[in-house]
């Protein structure tokens, strides 16, 4: 451990300083409490072995203090008063002010020993608990990213979806900027699962999803909607620069030419896309442009697929 003792008194140092070391602890020494918060900001220490009455700050003070810390929950600095006032009631002020325990001056080397023993159960006991508090941090990190990732595509899922497209759509209509959304579809996927299986079902989507997460720019973001549905946020995007890029997308999907036969007339995978833009002014929910994207999305089906629509011109756009 590293120890810090605090005290005017020169013999008082030197009595803890020799228990200390003579346990095989490491001690610092401060000749008054300014010195000694000063260390005890810069430094790790341990144990605090304070004086009360000293020049600077005194010990109820720098118990204070030490409590106050925002780091005291991470690494626990253990602290015991020493005082020649063997008033109770200064002795529990102390406590109160957030000693852990206290020691009568003169001090007995034994007292010292034993107290530091004490000590060393407690701040262990602390390291653990922060070490515990740290690793559930971190897990609960790795749990909420899970929570908001697809298992098979690794896109963002619908979770996640919601949550991005609060932020976008808020910060949409703060700075009274567009964004537009592409809802994808694979085109007569059922049928595909039924020629090939549901594993390479499963792999069709995974390459579909691939192209998507590297087609983007800075601004977009795609997610997993559900089942063979994706959708892309374009950020600050008016309709005819969300069309180029998916536009793009769609052209870069046919380019990965995985067979599929029973989509006609096509004959390889192909995806159909609906977009709609919210333009600031109109006062548009989120969810209704999910739901213009989405009966663009028909549209594109039924004007034979493998191309984009918008909600606006029910044309098709191939
Ligand atoms: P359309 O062109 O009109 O979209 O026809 P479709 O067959 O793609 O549409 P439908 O909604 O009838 O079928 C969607 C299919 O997507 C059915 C389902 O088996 C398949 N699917 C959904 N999720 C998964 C998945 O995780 N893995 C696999 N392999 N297939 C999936
Ligand atoms: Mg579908
Ligand atoms: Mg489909």
């Amino acid at each position: 451990m590293r120890v810090l003792v605090a005290d005017d008194e020169a013999t008082t140092r030197l009595v803890v300083k020799a228990v200390v070391q003579k346990l095989g602890h490491e001690c610092l020494v401060a000749n008054d409490g300014d010195r000694a918060w000063v260390l005890l900001q810069t430094t790790p220490i341990d144990v605090l072995i304070t004086d009360w009455m000293m020049p600077g700050l005194d010990g109820p003070e720098l118990c204070r203090r030490v409590r106050g810390r925002p780091s005291d929950a991470y690494a626990y600095t253990y602290t015991i008063l020493a005082t020649v006032m063997s008033d109770r009631a200064d002795i529990l002020a102390g406590m109160e002010a957030g000693a852990d325990d206290y020691l009568i001056k003169p001090l007995d080397p034994f007292d010292v020993q034993t107290r530091l023993i004490a000590a060393e159960r407690v701040t262990e006991l602390h390291t653990e608990i922060a070490d515990y508090r740290l690793q559930l941090e971190r897990l609960n990190g790795d749990l909420a990213e899970q929570a908001r990732t697809d298992p098979l595509t690794q896109l963002g899922n619908r979770l996640r979806l919601r949550e991005d497209l609060q932020i976008v759509h808020a910060r949409a209509q703060r700075h009274a900027r567009p964004y537009s959304i592409a809802m994808c579809d694979l085109d007569h996927f059922k049928a595909y699962n039924d020629t090939y299986g549901h594993p390479q079902g499963d792999q069709a989507l995974q390459h579909v999803a691939a192209v998507l997460a590297a087609d983007q720019r800075a601004d977009d973001t795609a997610y997993r909607y559900g089942g063979e549905e994706f959708i892309i946020i374009y950020a600050d995007e008016h309709l005819p620069g969300a069309a180029a890029a998916a536009n793009h997308l769609l052209r870069t999907i046919e380019a990965l030419a995985i067979p599929h036969t029973r989509n006609d007339p096509h004959g390889i995978l192909t995806i159909s896309v609906g977009i709609a833009t919210y333009e600031p002014g109109n006062d548009q929910s989120a969810a209704t442009i999910l739901e213009q994207a989405d009966q663009a999305l028909y549209t594109a089906k039924q004007h034979g697929r493998n191309q984009i629509a918008t909600p606006h011109d029910a044309n098709v756009t191939h």
